[in-house]
């Protein structure tokens, strides 16, 4: 996807601080984090977000899930953490290219679920 800026953070046009990658899956820190540790995982294939999801697509979701857990290990994540997926206008995502963040580092507030 030309204008798309996790496309280019994925294919290193556009640098990032990167804390994990594989075949599928890149994973980096979050220019604006709001835990000590917020990470965010993506698939190096642009989909746009969960409702592109499907039995075709679904590979790279997993390979997403399957980072997070490489890398909660990799940060020492042992006391827990959260995971979050916003999804479209009404789930406040603003990069239209499917992401995972990884939050954690302290305990996290119980206001959302
Ligand atoms: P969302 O609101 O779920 O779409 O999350 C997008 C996230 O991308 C936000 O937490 C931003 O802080 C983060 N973000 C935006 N631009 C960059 C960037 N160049 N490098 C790292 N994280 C970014
Ligand atoms: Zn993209």
């Amino acid at each position: 996807m030309e204008n798309c800026l996790f496309c280019k953070i994925a294919s290193g046009i556009i640098p990032s601080n990167k804390v994990y990658e594989n075949e599928y899956v890149l994973a980096f820190h979050d220019i604006a984090p709001q835990a000590p540790v917020h990470i965010l995982v993506i698939p190096k294939v642009h989909l746009d977000s969960m409702n592109d999801v499907n039995s075709e697509t679904s590979v790279y979701a997993v390979k997403c899930l399957e980072a997070i857990a490489e890398i909660a290990k990799m940060q020492n994540l042992e006391n827990g953490y959260r995971v979050i997926n916003n999804c479209g206008e009404d789930g406040g995502q603003t990069v239209k290219h499917l992401h995972f963040h990884i939050l954690g580092g302290k305990k996290l507030s119980e206001q959302m679920v």
